[in-house]
This record gives structure tokens, C-alpha cells and sequence, in this order.
């Protein structure tokens, strides 16, 4: 059992921390005890073969699963400032 998380602090948010796994600051961040969820950066493109591409293919397809609820909570929230 991993203790790793992100550690990102919401930008406007302070306290606010992300505690999903690990993950370069790529696609979005959560802090799950409150729901919140905020931008990261921009997964980088990555070219190339073996494993590095099929984790980079593995991490896209994570980002394309979550994007549209993660994207709606981002305005949602900030609808409701
Ligand atoms: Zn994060």
C-alpha cells in the first residue's frame, strides 16, 4: 500500500492538496476528502516505442476517461463563486 500522492496545492484553494497517486502534474488534480478538482498541466506528447509510449498511451487513455467530469466540476465550481 503506497502512501505516494501528488501533493499539488489548488491554486485558489490553499489547503486545498491533491492526494491522487503520483501523477507529473499531468491532466488534472483531486483532493477526493472534498471533491475538488482542478486543472494540471497538459500531458506532454511523447513519441516513440516500448514502454515509455505504452505508459504515455496508458496515461491518455486515463486523461480521455476522466476529462469530461473533471472539465464539468472545474466550471461547475467556478460557476458557483
Ligand atoms: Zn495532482
Amino acid at each position: 500500500m503506497s502512501a505516494e500522492t501528488c501533493g499539488a496545492e489548488h491554486p485558489e484553494r490553499p489547503g486545498t492538496v491533491c492526494d491522487r497517486e503520483p501523477h507529473q502534474n499531468a491532466g488534472y488534480h483531486r483532493e477526493r476528502a472534498t471533491g475538488a478538482v482542478w486543472a494540471a498541466d497538459p500531458l506532454p506528447l511523447v513519441q516513440g516505442t516500448g514502454r515509455g509510449a505504452l505508459a504515455a498511451i496508458a496515461a491518455r487513455t486515463t486523461r480521455h476517461h476522466h476529462t469530461g467530469p473533471a472539465a464539468s466540476a472545474v466550471i461547475a465550481w467556478k460557476d458557483t463563486r
